[in-house]
């Protein structure tokens, strides 16, 4: 992704996408002292776009980073690099991360925080899942305890179990994994959340020790409105049997059905279908 045209905004300005480098002794680097997010522009608008902005710097937070530019100044970037690459339908990256300083180890303090945003267009994150339901593996890495980690934050040190648990599922051909918490409970996928069906009933679980996505937050309210009765709540391994169907939310996977999870099978029902139905069309509106 480094060698090709286009801008990536950093600190302020625009520069080159080739010549947008940082130093070997980035402390991010070597200590993931790192914060992102993940965003989609549909026609011209990003969707929750100032929610993004607001979480990037609450996520800075929690790893004692102040990230120095206001929400209105990030909005004002995001829609900057979104222009100067010509792009209108985009996924949109910002990252704010601790940079090379004054001192190198552990401690970040003496290090600025970095800003950059970067744009592209990514276009459906599971292929035709959004179809015929995307296969998952289940994952041997645990989502830690908020004891152990800001786990609300979306912090790049919490990824790794992330990029381990992806990479184990495709070497057997699924296109994702879902992850169990450290209690055991049925958490989400490597990059999105997750929700279940039965009996017109929807069972997600709740966000205590992983990300409460965006995604996630506006397909409860949709459901809501729907009057479909949603029930946030610890679901055990055990459960995954009884349900019927299953879909995944993020920015990136947006509402993906889900086929199988390891030996469980789930159809891409009706109420599947419409959420994704109503999804595209709210991120339009
Ligand atoms: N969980 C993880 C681990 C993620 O990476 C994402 C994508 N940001 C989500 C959940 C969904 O979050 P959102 O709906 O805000 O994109």
């Amino acid at each position: 992704y480094d060698d090709r045209d286009g801008f990536i905004w950093m600190d302020g300005k625009l520069v080159e996408w080739r010549g947008a480098n940082v130093h070997i002794l980035t402390h991010a680097l070597h200590y993931a002292s790192a914060v992102f997010e993940g965003e989609r522009c549909y026609s011209g608008k990003i969707f929750k776009g100032t929610e993004h902005s607001e979480r990037l710097i609450h996520s800075g937070k929690l790893l004692d980073m102040d990230i120095p530019f206001t929400v209105a100044e990030i909005d004002a970037a995001k829609a900057q690099v979104l222009k100067a690459n010509g792009l209108t339908d985009a996924y949109v990256r910002a990252i704010a991360y601790r940079g090379a300083g004054e001192e190198m180890g552990v401690a970040s303090l003496a290090n600025p925080v970095r800003l950059a945003i970067a744009c592209w267009t990514w276009g459906a994150y599971y292929g035709d899942a959004k179809f015929k339901g995307a296969k998952l593996d289940i994952s041997k890495w645990k989502r830690p305890s908020p004891e152990t980690i800001p786990s609300e934050a979306k912090a790049a040190g919490l990824y790794m179990i992330c990029t381990m648990s992806k990479h184990a599922a495709m070497a057997k051909g699924c296109s994702d994994a879902m992850m169990f918490d450290y209690r055991g409970y049925v958490a989400e996928a490597t990059g999105a959340n997750i929700f279940f069906v039965k009996d017109g009933e929807v069972h997600t679980p709740k966000a205590d020790c992983f990300l409460n996505g965006i995604t996630r937050q506006t397909v409860i309210g949709m459901l809501k409105d729907m009057q479909v009765k949603v029930h946030e709540r610890h679901i055990l391994p055990e459960e995954l049997e009884s349900f019927e169907q299953c879909w995944l939310t993020g920015t990136a996977a947006e509402v993906t059905p889900v086929g199988e999870i390891g030996p469980y099978n789930f159809e891409v029902g009706e109420l599947t279908r419409r959420v994704a139905t109503e999804y595209e069309k709210l991120v339009r509106a």
